[in-house]
This record gives C-alpha cells, structure tokens and sequence, in this order.
C-alpha cells in the first residue's frame, strides 16, 4: 500500500444528497478503499469538516447549479481540485432538478419569486461553468461503478465512459422489450452502465444516465407518436431527466 493516501472530497451542491448516500451503502466494501484514500471533506461522513485541508486530487460533486452560492461553491471546488467528478445526474446533466427548465416561463418566474434563496434562471449541470473531469451518472449514483471507477483511478487509470444505451445491457440479459409491449422507454438514447436496471424490473427507462451522444431522437419520437403518446406527453418524458434534445424542438411549444 502506497504511503501517501489520495485526498478525496464530497460536496454537494443543490440536490437531496442521495448520491453520497449511495456510496455510503458500499459500506465495508468502501471501508476498505479508506486504507488508500484520506476523506478530506464529506458532510455526511464526517462530523467536522477541514476546509484548511483542502488540496484535494479527487472531487465528487453531487448536485446542480441553481443559485449564486452553488456556483461560488463550484468554482472553489474546481480551483482546489486536481481531477473533478459530476457525482449523479443533478450535476451530469442537471437531473431532477432541470424539470424546472422545461416548465412554462410564467411557471418558472414564480417558482423563483417564492424560492427561499435567490436562484438563477435555470438549473445548470457543472459542465456548463466548470470543466469536468469524469461523470459518474444515474440517480442516483450506481454504487458499484462507484467503486469500480475508484479501483481503477487508485491503480492510475481513467475508466472509459459507457458508450452504449441500456437497450445493450437490456438485451444482455435477455429481457423482453418494453416497446413491443406499447410501452415507452428510452433505453435506446440512454446511456448503459445501470445494468438495464429498470426495464429488468418492467419498468421504462426514464434516461437518469443521460443521453448518449450519437442518439436517434427523432425515431424513438416517431415510434412513441405511433404508439399514441402525445406531444406534452412526449415532451415530458424525454426532459424528465435530460434537457430537450435540438432534434425534438417541435415537442416544445405545448407546455
Ligand atoms: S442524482 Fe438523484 S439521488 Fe443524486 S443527488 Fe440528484 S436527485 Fe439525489
Ligand atoms: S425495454 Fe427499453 S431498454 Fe430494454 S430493449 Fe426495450 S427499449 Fe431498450
Ligand atoms: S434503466 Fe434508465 S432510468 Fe433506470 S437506472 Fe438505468 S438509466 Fe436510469
């Protein structure tokens, strides 16, 4: 074991944490990675936090930017960090939080007169004010590519982002497609890495991984029209997680 421990921090920006609370469902699995990795900063793991500490060579950020003081937060983090990771889909492609985008403008205004805090226009993934390292996606945050992507940068290798769409990992393990039943799903446009999670369980990918980057929008959208979803319907599914693809714009305009 190398004597010079990896200086790790967890942060959280806007979002309901669940992500770290993923990675503390490792448990002893990641009890055992604390033999090579110093926890500099974790709110959830620590009872007091060593901000003078803070040089740190990994940043997990969970999260998306929606006020001033994330962005603040944000670019600190960035500044004393060697190599930063988007810890979920709130901080990957702003997740959950970017529902908020894709509501009508008037909806939208009111929900920013009523917020506690003052929060900016849109809700924002890090990548759009920050350079971005390495994206560890999902909502939350699968725990097991978690570690595998730990065990690998402690062995001094950047894993390869998932380039294939869960309808792979679907396929793998020999489930019957949701489409053919009538049942929507964007497994095809959504990047694998979850072990088709959902549609194992008959139940539609809604995109949480985000989308992949060479997808065909617009034919799962003429296969969804066929199968009789409307065009709020359809709107709403493809930005439940993920911001409207250019390609799906005539969706907009309903809302
Ligand atoms: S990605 Fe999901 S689980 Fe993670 S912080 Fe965001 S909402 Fe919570
Ligand atoms: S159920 Fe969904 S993820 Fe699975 S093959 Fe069909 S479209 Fe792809
Ligand atoms: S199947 Fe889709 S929605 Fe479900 S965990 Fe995987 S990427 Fe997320």
């Amino acid at each position: 074991m190398s004597a010079k421990k990896v200086k790790v921090g967890f942060f959280s920006l806007t979002c309901c944490e669940g992500c770290e609370f993923a990675v503390l469902d490792l448990e002893e699995k990641l009890l055992k990675a604390f033999d090579y990795l110093e926890i500099v900063e974790s709110r959830v793991l620590m009872e007091k936090i060593k901000p003078e500490a803070l040089k740190l060579d990994i940043a997990f950020v969970e999260g998306s930017v929606i006020s001033k003081h994330d962005l603040n937060k944000l670019n600190y983090i960035r500044e004393k960090t060697g190599f930063l990771v988007a810890l979920g889909s709130c901080a990957a492609t702003a997740g959950i939080n970017g529902i908020r985008n894709a509501l009508p403008k008037e909806l939208q205004e009111r929900i920013r007169q009523k917020a506690i805090t003052p929060v900016k226009e849109k809700a924002s993934p890090l990548s759009a004010f920050v350079k971005v390292d390495y994206i560890l996606n999902g909502c939350s945050v699968n725990e097991l590519e978690f570690l595998d992507f730990l065990n690998k940068v402690l062995h001094g290798v950047i894993p390869r982002l998932e380039e294939v769409p869960v309808c792979f990992e679907c396929k793998l393990k020999g489930n019957s497609c949701l489409l053919l039943k009538g049942i929507p799903c964007l497994g095809p446009v959504t990047y694998a890495g979850c072990d088709a999670l959902c549609p194992s369980q008959n139940v539609q990918c809604i995109g949480c991984r985000g989308f992949t980057k060479d997808a065909n929008f617009k034919s799962l959208d003429n296969l969804l029209k066929e199968m009789d979803s409307g065009k709020k319907e359809r709107y709403n599914f493809f930005t439940y997680f993920n911001q409207l693809p250019k390609e799906l714009r005539h969706l907009r305009g309903e809302n």
